[in-house]
This record gives structure tokens, C-alpha cells and sequence, in this order.
């Protein structure tokens, strides 16, 4: 088995994710997501709105509705252009992207059975067609949305005018998107239904200064304005959140990250500079989340189809704009991928997840010495209940000790707390960390305070 496939095995078998559908054979590119891997997607949302939203005076947040009008794609160009290009293998009849096809001695071939490639590619459009309304005939067609961001520029005004927000501001939003892959792959990295987290940051464009505003970013910038020089031109903007997303991920634990900044090739039309944060998967070096300038491309858009008016004015200086917007847009189940990839360790003896505590789905677990003696059960039992006030805390008073330290060690609990008969006369407990496999005594009304130190905040 390769590294991912143990990681798959391991997040099956111990509930964190589920081929979608399983019982009738799955369905490609969709997942489901059982007690732990639900617990740790969680988290990730959690410690991300409360550093994107909560914690800062310039961000909202809003939930938009996933169906929206449809003239709402066809002003962000989704419509005609959010499209991959299509190839079929004339021998196996695999389907890829383009970009997919191998390459031998110069030809194109098909990565699945060697073949040279020489058939057609044709454009596929990568939004979920629905209908909306009663009768399908006399219905109207809509789309699930393919990323969260178009609901933030529709709703650019009200957001504006139930807020008292001046430009700098942020509005940030965690939702599900969808996109009919044409090649879904590697697990729950590329798949049809997942959730994103994205903020659209905006900015003054700073038009009077042409040169600075549309220069690239050279990526080991990033993050440099930080200590009290605030950001004037798109650029810092968008060094200025390459930077604090590089913290996040720090903050979380994740250590193989590195910045690529797109080419203008590869940059979609409407972005002016892009840095994509990549993580180094088993499978290589990819994409979790892409920061982008995107210049006033949105709201010009809208403002076009729509009829209606989304400019800015700044009631200081008196100067009507379209704001820019800097885009930092990453995918839960890719960094939740990362995550497992990152803290899944096999030693000797065990399997562990090195889970920072902040994500893992329990923080402790109490044991019972043994579940057939009441007065530890009554004992293990209180102190249970006290700890799940605090944080999710696990009960297991199965096997041995032994078993239950790796059964808890393989789903990234940091602490185990075990009660026995000293515990009875001495009122305190064995706790063993994760990570070091050591065991303290600690007094049972010290415990909580001492959990609480030991787990990240
Ligand atoms: P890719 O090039 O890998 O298809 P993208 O550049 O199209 O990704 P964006 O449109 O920038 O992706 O979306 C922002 C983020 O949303 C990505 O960095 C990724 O984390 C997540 N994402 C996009 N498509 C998928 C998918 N099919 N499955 C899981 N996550 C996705």
C-alpha cells in the first residue's frame, strides 16, 4: 500500500471518510464524511473564520444561497468559460483533462494504456446543470455554484449598507461548491462537492500608480508588511495575505508548504497576480488554496449584467471607484487531506496521528481501569463528564489499557487519562500524552487546567 492509500484505509476504518454512496458501488469524486473526519473539517472551518472573521475589525461574514440567478454566471464568465478541455483515449477511452495526457518521445499519450494521443479535444463545462421550479419542461435552468465567491459580489451592496464598513474591508464566506471534474482523483483532493472558504478583500485600485498595481509578487515578499505598515497598493494587499494565510497554516500545524506564483500563462483572464500555497502531498507538490488579485473584474461584471450600481464611495475624499478585490480562496477537504498527510506517522509499534491539538477531534480520552469495577467506572465517569463541558472528550472502557492508548493514538487524541485503584485513595489520575507516550500523575482537580495548557489554543 502507498502512503495515501493507508491514509484512505485509515480514515475509512476509523470513521473520518467514506466513499460516497458505498453500498451501490460509490459514486466517483463524492465523499461522506463520518463522526471524526466531520469533527476535524470542523475545526479547520472553525480556527479559520475565527482568524479571517472574528478576530479582525474589517471582515464580515455572510452565507449565500449555492443556487443563485443564473445571470450571475453569466456576467462572472463562468458560463461560457469555466470549462476544462476534454480528450478521450481512441484506444481505452479513458477520459482526461488535457493537461493530464503523458509524454512520450514528444507525442501526447494516454497515462491509462501508453497510447499516442490523436483524438479530439473539445471544451467542458464543469458546472452542475439543476432546474429550478415545478414541472422540468417549464422550468428554468440554473447552476450549483462552482465556488462561493459569486454570492459575496451580488451581495456587495447590502453587505455595504447593513455594515458600517469602509474600504479596506473584507467579506468571508464557508460553503459548498461543486464542479463536475472531469478526472475526480487522489482521494478527497480532486473532487465534485466540497467546501471552500474564501474572502473577497477590498481595496482601493490605487489607479493613479500603474506600475505598482499590476506588478507580480515575487512570493518570498510575502508577508513582510505586517508590523504596522499597512498595505496601500494591490500588491502589498496581496503580500499582505499570502503572509497571514502562510500564519494560518503554520498555526495549524502544516509544514510542507511552499508559494508558487502562477505565470501569466496559466493566471485566469480576470487575475492580475496569483500566488498559489501548495502543500507537498505523497503525490507531489499541489494546490490548496490560490490568493489572487482580481482587480475590479467581479464587480465591473456584475455592474454590467445586472444593470445595477456597485461602486464605492469614499465619503472623505469624495472619490466614487470600483474597488479591487484580493481573493484568498483555499478548499477544506484539500487541507483536511494535508492535515491527515502531514500527522500520519508509523512507528514501531503503532500508528499515530500527530494531530496539533487545535484540529483533532478529541482532545482527551478517559479510561477506566477496568469496566467491571463500579467504583472506578462512577469515579472515570464524573471526570468524563466534567472534561466534555470543556472540550470533546472520548470514553472507551473496551480491552486492555494498552489497546486503548493506540486505538486513541490512531485518531490523534493528544491526551489519555486513565482512573484506577490509586486514583480512588489518592484522587488523581495517569495521563499520557500522545506524542511523548509518557504518563504523569496529575491530581484530578488540577486535571482541567492542566488539559487546557497543554492544548493549543
Ligand atoms: P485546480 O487547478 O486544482 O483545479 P483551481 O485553481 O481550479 O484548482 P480554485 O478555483 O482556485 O481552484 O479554487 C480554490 C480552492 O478550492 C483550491 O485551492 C482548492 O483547495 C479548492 N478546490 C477547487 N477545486 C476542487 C476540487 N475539485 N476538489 C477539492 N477542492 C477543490
Amino acid at each position: 500500500m502507498n502512503l495515501l492509500e493507508k491514509i484512505s484505509s485509515l480514515a475509512k476504518r476509523r470513521g473520518f471518510i467514506y466513499p460516497g454512496s458505498e453500498i451501490y458501488g460509490g459514486l466517483a469524486g463524492f465523499y461522506d464524511w463520518g463522526h471524526l473526519g466531520n469533527e476535524l473539517k470542523f475545526n479547520i472551518k472553525q480556527t479559520w473564520w475565527r482568524d479571517t472573521v472574528q478576530l479582525r475589525d474589517d471582515v464580515v461574514g455572510l452565507s449565500a444561497a449555492i443556487v443563485m440567478n443564473p445571470k450571475a454566471w453569466e456576467a462572472s464568465g463562468h458560463l461560457t468559460g469555466f470549462s476544462d478541455v476534454l480528450v478521450e483515449c481512441p484506444k481505452c477511452h479513458k477520459r482526461f483533462k488535457a493537461d493530464e495526457l503523458g509524454k512520450k518521445n514528444e507525442s501526447l499519450v494516454c497515462v491509462e494504456c501508453s497510447e499516442i494521443f490523436k483524438g479530439k479535444a473539445r471544451q467542458f463545462n464543469l458546472m452542475f446543470k439543476t432546474f429550478v421550479g415545478a414541472a422540468e419542461e417549464a422550468a428554468a435552468v440554473a447552476y450549483l455554484r462552482p465556488e462561493t465567491a459569486g454570492g459575496i459580489f451580488v451581495n456587495f451592496k447590502n453587505v455595504l449598507q447593513t455594515n458600517r464598513l469602509k474600504i479596506p474591508f473584507g467579506i468571508a464566506q464557508i460553503g459548498k461548491a461543486f464542479r463536475n471534474e472531469i478526472n475526480p482523483r487522489d482521494f478527497v483532493f480532486r473532487i465534485r462537492e466540497f467546501e471552500q472558504m474564501e474572502l473577497e478583500y477590498f481595496i482601493h485600485p490605487v489607479r493613479n500608480n500603474p506600475v505598482k498595481q499590476d506588478a507580480a509578487v515575487p512570493p518570498q515578499a510575502a508577508g513582510r508588511i505586517s508590523n504596522g505598515v499597512k498595505p496601500q497598493t494591490p500588491t502589498e494587499w496581496l503580500s499582505y495575505w499570502v503572509g497571514r494565510r502562510l500564519k494560518w497554516y503554520e498555526s495549524i500545524g502544516l509544514k510542507n508548504i511552499r508559494l508558487r506564483e502562477q505565470s501569466q500563462e496559466e493566471r485566469a483572464h480576470y487575475s492580475r497576480a496569483t500566488v498559489d500555497i501548495e502543500y507537498k502531498f505523497p503525490f507531489g507538490w499541489q494546490e490548496i488554496e490560490g490568493v489572487a488579485n482580481r482587480g475590479d473584474f467581479d464587480l465591473t461584471a456584475q455592474m454590467k449584467v445586472s444593470g445595477k450600481d456597485l461602486n464605492y464611495f469614499d465619503e472623505e475624499t469624495k472619490e466614487q471607484y470600483t474597488p479591487y478585490v484580493i481573493e484568498p480562496s483555499a478548499g477544506v477537504e484539500r487541507i483536511a487531506l494535508a492535515v491527515l498527510c502531514e500527522a500520519y506517522l508509523e512507528e514501531k509499534e503503532r500508528i499515530v496521528l500527530k494531530l496539533n491539538s487545535k484540529l483533532a477531534p478529541y482532545k482527551a480520552a478517559v479510561f477506566p481501569l477496568l469496566a467491571n469495577k463500579e467504583k472506578l467506572v462512577e469515579l472515570a465517569r464524573s471526570i468524563y463528564d466534567d472534561l466534555k463541558t470543556e472540550f470533546m472528550t472520548a470514553w472507551d472502557d473496551r480491552g486492555n489499557i494498552g489497546k486503548r492508548y493506540y486505538s486513541q493514538d490512531e485518531i490523534g487524541t493528544p491526551f489519555c487519562i486513565t482512573v484506577d485503584f490509586e486514583s480512588l485513595e489518592k484522587n488523581d489520575v495517569t495521563v499520557r500524552g500522545r506524542d511523548t507516550m509518557k504518563q504523569v500523575r496529575v491530581g484530578i482537580r488540577e486535571l482541567k487546567e492542566y488539559l487546557k495548557k497543554k492544548l493549543v489554543k
